[in-house]
Order: structure tokens, then C-alpha cells, then sequence
């Protein structure tokens, strides 16, 4: 057994107390990852059911995951952003609770806002849509979104469409008229069962062939609609004909192509629950007769002060505005945190101000605790009760809001030691996805605020106090702030 004397060898190196210790730390590991591997149950909030549910996946130890992505036409505005990180969370709680996540989300890639925007500009259409999605994901990777596993186009998936209307108008849910293929919301008798829509109440006497209508529109939807010389050359051949798909049925076909006809998670924001998953719903049940998605997660909206944002009243804010305005992207991350996912989130630029101060507070005790770090062992049990409240209130509909107010409390907590503070933010950053423990960039402080630092050492060590408090405060006027630490002052943004 060679492996075995290996082994021996290495242990009988060490002095008694080093193997001692490091047994002990061993022990100390194994028990916090213990903390992890206790179950919990999660609850969410189900649209379906309009209740919050206990998560039972259909196959054990596994999720999957379905969103509605992008339609890449514009820049993604920080509304649709706080939609995708409301969707990383989601992934990181199941992730945290031991469970493996298949996470697709799409890309619609053709549309009627696409198709006007391409005629407009005469370009081609991957020249429109890969520019947004490059900037989509870009931004996403800027706020720490994890890249779902599969990101689809609808483009590259008119197949899968084309046999799914073929299914639908083979079981007599679909009809063919002059312009297109429609889907006979009547003929599916559960129609309107994620929003509520009683189906006798609507007047289903005509056809919608609009992507998106609101509740009082409830009609026939389009699945295909036939070629019109205004769609220039964006068209595909089909069996029942030339044309283009509709945007609900692309994302039955891409999600049941990759998580099955039955899957346990489909979201998006509020304004998609009607039409767009009710129909979903519509198309993939009468497809398949079977249940479609288990969990129907649906996140709120982000407004302006002045109410909507939107191009026509021009007041749609970007990523890149954010930045433009001193901010970095995991300041706009922490602020979606501290709105729970499923409630309005009012931005204002002194509510993003606060979220960063807040996060740069966080950010500099962290500084100061890595600086103080204890050199005694972890106390596992301490560990472990913290991160059990923190599983406990993650698990009860992703309460972010209350996740973060334990984290503060946490690093305010006299009764834990540096370094069991610091093992507990590196786990709880599992789930926020703040990036709490990452150097920052070194900054380049101009000469003015040199002179001043140096000045204030000066003072400081002349027993100058007032000066010197004087000269911080300076300092804090023009955008800076000093840590006074053993290797002499740090200088840092504010
Ligand atoms: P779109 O790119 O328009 O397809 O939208 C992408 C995602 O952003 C969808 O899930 C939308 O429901 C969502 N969304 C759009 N506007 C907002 C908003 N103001 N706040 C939150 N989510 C939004
Ligand atoms: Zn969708």
C-alpha cells in the first residue's frame, strides 16, 4: 500500500503540535461544510399557485432552470439587468442548498421590434443582434451574473418551432388563416390558469398578431406568421409555409428541447406572466398533455421616480450611465439586494449613492478585518449557527434584503472572532455574488490628495489633531478617504 506509508511519512515529519493543529483544523473544515450539507427546505413563491412552496425537484439533486432572455435590439436597460441578477440569485440559493442547476436562457434574436430596427438601419440581422447580445453579456459579466449553461437562439431553433406548430395543428389546437398560424386559446381548456384569466369572460372573437397585448386582448395568438414584403429578407421555409415564428412559441420549443417537456423552473419579470407564459403554457401542454413547469417565478419591476422607463419619454438608464456617473456595477447589484425580488424597486441616484456607501462600507471593515485577522482556529459551532440563519432566511423566498441586514449585523458581532467573520462573508458572498473579498484596483491618486496625506502625517505626528482632522476631512470633500494602517496611510475612493 504505497499510498499509505506516503501518508505516514508526511505525518511523522511534523512536530506533534503542528499535526495536532492541523487535525483540528481538518475537524473544523469538515464541520462547516457540514453546516451546507444539513437540507433545507426553500420556498418560493409559485405564480401558479399564488403561494409560497416548499421546492421539490423532480429529480433529486437536480434543478432546471428556465428564463427568458434578452431580445437583443437595444442596450439592456438597468430594469431588464435587475431581472438577470434576480435570476443569479435564484441559481446561487439552489446552488448553496447542494443542488446542481441547469440553467438555459434565451436569446430572442428575431421579433417585431427586431425586424423594424433592421429595416431602419439596412443592416443584416446578426449584425443587430450579435452587437447587443455581445453587450449583453458583457454587462452581465460586469455585475457577476453567472452565464446560464445554455443560451439558445431563436434564430437557430426554427425547427424545433416548426415541429411544435406541426404537433399543434395536428391536435386541432392551431388553424391556418391568410396571414399566419394561430393558436385557439378555446380549444385549450386551462388557458389563463398562471394569471387568473377566466376564459368565458373574454370576448375570444378575433386574432392577435402582436407579440406582446395586454389581458383584455386575450385571443388567439400568432405562432407563425407568413412572409410580408416588410419583413425584408427575414423569413424561413417551412412545410406549411415561408414566414417567420411568433415570439411566444420559441420559448416552449427551447426549453423543453433542453430541460424536457416537464421542468421544474421557468421565470421572468412580472410583465411576462401575461401573455407570454400563459402562453407558453398553452402551446407546450396541448403539445406534450403533460404539465409543463412546476415553479413559476416572476420577478418585479424597476421604475423611475417619474414612473416608466421607456425610449419615447427618453429616460432609459444603462449600465454604462451608471458607470459614466462614478458608480461601478456591483453598487447597482447591492442596491437590487436590498429591494426583495418580487417588490417594486423605485431607483433613484441617491438610493444607488447609499448602496454604495453601504457596499464600500462593507468593503473597508473587510479591509480592516483581513488587516486584525486572529491567528487562533475557527469555532465551528459559531460558524454554523450563523450560516443556518442565513440558510433559514435565504430559503424563505430568497429574502435578500434580510440576508444582507445579517450580514452587517455579522461583521458588527463582538462575540465572533475576525477570522470566523471573514470565513462567514466569503461564504454568504456564495449567494450574493458581491465579490466582497476582491482586491480593488489600485487607484491612481492624483498629487493634490498626496499632498494632503502627506501633510496630515505630518500633523499627525506633531500631535497637530485638529490639522489633521481638519485635512481628512478635506480629503473626504474632494472624493478620498485615509486608513491609517501598520504599513503607514491608505488612500482609497469614497
Ligand atoms: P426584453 O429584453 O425586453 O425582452 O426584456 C428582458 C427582461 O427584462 C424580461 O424578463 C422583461 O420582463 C424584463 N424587464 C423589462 N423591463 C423591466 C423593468 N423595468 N424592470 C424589471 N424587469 C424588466
Ligand atoms: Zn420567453
Amino acid at each position: 500500500m504505497p499510498k499509505l506509508t506516503e501518508k505516514k511519512k508526511t505525518s511523522q515529519k511534523l512536530p506533534k503540535e503542528a499535526r495536532n493543529s492541523l487535525n483540528k483544523r481538518q475537524e473544523e473544515i469538515k464541520q462547516l461544510s457540514k453546516a451546507t450539507e444539513k437540507k433545507e427546505l426553500i420556498y418560493l413563491y409559485n405564480t401558479l399557485t399564488r403561494k409560497k412552496q416548499p421546492f421539490k425537484p423532480i429529480q433529486k439533486g437536480k434543478v432546471g432552470v428556465y428564463s427568458c432572455g434578452p431580445t437583443v435590439y437595444d442596450y439592456a436597460h438597468i430594469g431588464n439587468l435587475r431581472t438577470y441578477i434576480f435570476n443569479d440569485i435564484l441559481k446561487r440559493v439552489l446552488a448553496y442548498n447542494g443542488y446542481e442547476v441547469k440553467h438555459v436562457m434565451n436569446i430572442t434574436d428575431v421579433d417585431d421590434k427586431i425586424i423594424k430596427k433592421v429595416q431602419e438601419e439596412k443592416i443584416f440581422l446578426q449584425e443587430l443582434t450579435h452587437k447587443y447580445e455581445t453587450s449583453f453579456f458583457n454587462d452581465s459579466a460586469e455585475l457577476n451574473i453567472v452565464t446560464p449553461d445554455i443560451k439558445p437562439r431563436a434564430t437557430e431553433h426554427i425547427h424545433e418551432m416548426a415541429e411544435l406548430i406541426k404537433k399543434l395543428l395536428k391536435k386541432g389546437y392551431a388553424y391556418k388563416t391568410d396571414d399566419g398560424i394561430y393558436y385557439s386559446i378555446s380549444k385549450f381548456k386551462k388557458y389563463g390558469k398562471l394569471s387568473n384569466l377566466k376564459l368565458k369572460n373574454l370576448k375570444a372573437t378575433s386574432r392577435i398578431e402582436a407579440d406582446t397585448y395586454e389581458k383584455e386582448q386575450a385571443n388567439d395568438f400568432a405562432l407563425w406568421k407568413f412572409f410580408q414584403e416588410k419583413d425584408g429578407n427575414i423569413s424561413w421555409n417551412t412545410e406549411f409555409g415561408k414566414g417567420r415564428p411568433g415570439w411566444h412559441i420559441e420559448c416552449s420549443a427551447m426549453s423543453m428541447r433542453y430541460l424536457g417537456e416537464h421542468f421544474d423552473i421557468h421565470t421572468g419579470a412580472v410583465d411576462l406572466a401575461f401573455p407570454h407564459h400563459e402562453n407558453e403554457i398553452a402551446q407546450s401542454e396541448a403539445a406534450t398533455g403533460k404539465k409543463f413547469v412546476n415553479y413559476w417565478l416572476h420577478a418585479g419591476f424597476l421604475k423611475l421616480a417619474e414612473g416608466k422607463m421607456s425610449k419615447s419619454l427618453g429616460n432609459i438608464i444603462t449600465l454604462q450611465i451608471l458607470k459614466d456617473k462614478n458608480f461601478e456595477p456591483l453598487h447597482y447589484r447591492y442596491l437590487c439586494l436590498t429591494t426583495h425580488y418580487r417588490d417594486e424597486l423605485a431607483f433613484t441616484f441617491e438610493n444607488l449613492q447609499n448602496a454604495k456607501n453601504s457596499y464600500n462600507s462593507i468593503k473597508n471593515k473587510i479591509k480592516e478585518i483581513k488587516r486584525n485577522m486572529d491567528i487562533t482556529g475557527i469555532r465551528s459551532q459559531e460558524v454554523q449557527k450563523s450560516k443556518q440563519e442565513f440558510l433559514r432566511v435565504i430559503n424563505n423566498d430568497l429574502d435578500m434584503p434580510k440576508a444582507i441586514a445579517l450580514l452587517h449585523a455579522m461583521l458588527k458581532n463582538e462575540n465572533l472572532k475576525n477570522s470566523e467573520k471573514y470565513a462567514l462573508l466569503l461564504d454568504f458572498d456564495k449567494v450574493f455574488g458581491l465579490q466582497l473579498d476582491k482586491e480593488e484596483k489600485p487607484i491612481t491618486v492624483p498629487d493634490e490628495i498626496k499632498k494632503i496625506v502627506e501633510d496630515r502625517e505630518k500633523s499627525r505626528k506633531a500631535g497637530m489633531w485638529q490639522v489633521a482632522d481638519s485635512l481628512r476631512e478635506k480629503l473626504r470633500e474632494k472624493g478620498y478617504a485615509v486608513d491609517d494602517t501598520e504599513k503607514g496611510p491608505e488612500i482609497r475612493k469614497v
